[in-house]
């Protein structure tokens, strides 16, 4: 075996797609617009049509997305919110940013994303809104049946498609299905730009037309403003500039993301590694995560055949330090099992098949 593999390597994107992004910069510098400008509203519009909604509204980053998305949604200081505690705090720092309070919420152990049941429970502890996190590129199959409990209930439900973009389920893209939705652009995400970026979409005019008036001071209009919890959250032009030029490629990068889990899960057959399910539309490969009961000896195995992993997450948000003992009652099954053994192998797009190979050796050389 030879070569380092690494978990995610940017650098190749970027050789590979130098003409694109040369072409974005170009148009942008040249046009000495640089913020909220043409290539902003450009990609709000490509972008909302991808996912098959009427608005998106682009910010800083995916956090601030959530958090525009909940302040959007009427959420306020001391209101309760259902939340996965599986997803490394992006949901719960939003919540800690309005003051609102998180219920957190168990996932199934197959999909690793938020159960039925979960929605249930949250609905019965009267929670004003969820989040539902469509995790490691798994699209949460009974999506439409958590939003009509939801909507019945006057429950807001906010999709986070932050590692989830492009998934389809039923034809359906993820973001189309909650009352509003998040998306990150992080550069490591499925559609990243070359630094920050978010979005909010919805189909709702009334709560789109908040997210803007959010994003930028609370402004109605220049100067007038009319929202007092309004911050400055806004996708620069060189990222949407840059954005435009990749979401073209996003169909073809999801296709080859899920091509190379499907070889891992064909042919990784070492003792006592659990694979995740890859097969449908529903999956988009963000992150391919196995279980594995000795983790610590299983990556130091891996490490040493030169095949990086990491562990997306060590820790539920309940146990974080930050909360000391606020929690200290909280203990979800299934959060805390996957904390435990949950392990990343490498799965983006510019890996190549001898690459593919040698992670699958690597496993497969494990003998639990
Ligand atoms: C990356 C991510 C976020 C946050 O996005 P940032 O742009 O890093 O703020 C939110 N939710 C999930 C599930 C993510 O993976």
């Amino acid at each position: 075996m030879s070569g380092k593999i690494m978990i995610c390597d940017l650098k190749r994107k970027t050789e590979r797609y130098h003409t694109e992004i040369l072409r974005a910069f170009t148009r942008v510098t040249e046009s000495g617009w640089f913020v909220l400008g043409p290539e902003v509203s450009r990609f709000e519009k490509s972008f909302s049509e991808y996912i098959g909604v009427n608005n998106c509204c682009t910010v800083a980053n995916g956090t601030d997305a959530i958090e525009l998305a909940l302040r959007a949604a009427g959420i306020q200081d001391g209101d309760q919110v259902g939340t996965v505690a599986n997803a490394c705090m992006y949901t719960t720092t939003a919540l800690m940013a309005i003051g609102a309070e998180p219920v957190f919420l168990d996932v199934g152990l197959g999909t690793k994303v938020i159960t039925v049941s979960e929605i249930e429970r949250a609905i019965a502890k009267k929670v004003r809104a969820v989040v539902v996190t469509h995790l490691y590129g798994q699209a949460i199959r009974e999506v439409e049946i958590m939003s009509s409990l939801c909507r019945q209930a006057g429950v807001l439900l906010i999709e986070d498609c932050a590692q989830a973009h492009g998934a389809m389920i039923g034809g359906r893209r993820v973001g189309s299905f909650g009352d509003l939705a998040c998306f990150s652009f992080y550069p490591t995400k499925n559609l990243g730009a070359l630094g920050d970026g978010g979005a909010v979409v919805t189909n709702n005019p009334k709560l789109a037309e908040k997210v803007f008036r959010l994003r930028q001071y609370g402004w109605l209009a220049k100067y007038n403003v009319v929202s007092g919890d309004g911050r400055n959250s806004r996708l620069d032009e060189l990222q949407a500039a840059v954005l435009t030029e990749f979401l073209p490629f996003l169909n073809g990068w999801n296709l080859r993301r899920r091509q190379i889990a499907q070889r891992y899960a064909k042919e990784i057959f070492a003792p006592g590694i659990i694979l995740p399910e890859v097969d449908g539309e529903d999956y988009v490969s963000h992150l391919f995560v196995v279980r594995a009961k000795n983790r610590d000896f299983f990556r130091a195995h891996l490490h040493a055949c030169g095949v990086s992993t990491e562990v997306h997450y060590p820790v539920p948000d309940y146990r974080q330090p930050v909360f000391g003992t606020r929690f200290s009652d909280i203990l979800l099954d299934n959060s805390e099992l996957l904390a435990n053994e949950v392990v990343t192998l490498p799965c983006y797009p510019e890996m190549s098949d001898g690459e593919v190979e040698q992670v699958v050796e690597a496993v497969n050389l494990w003998q639990g």
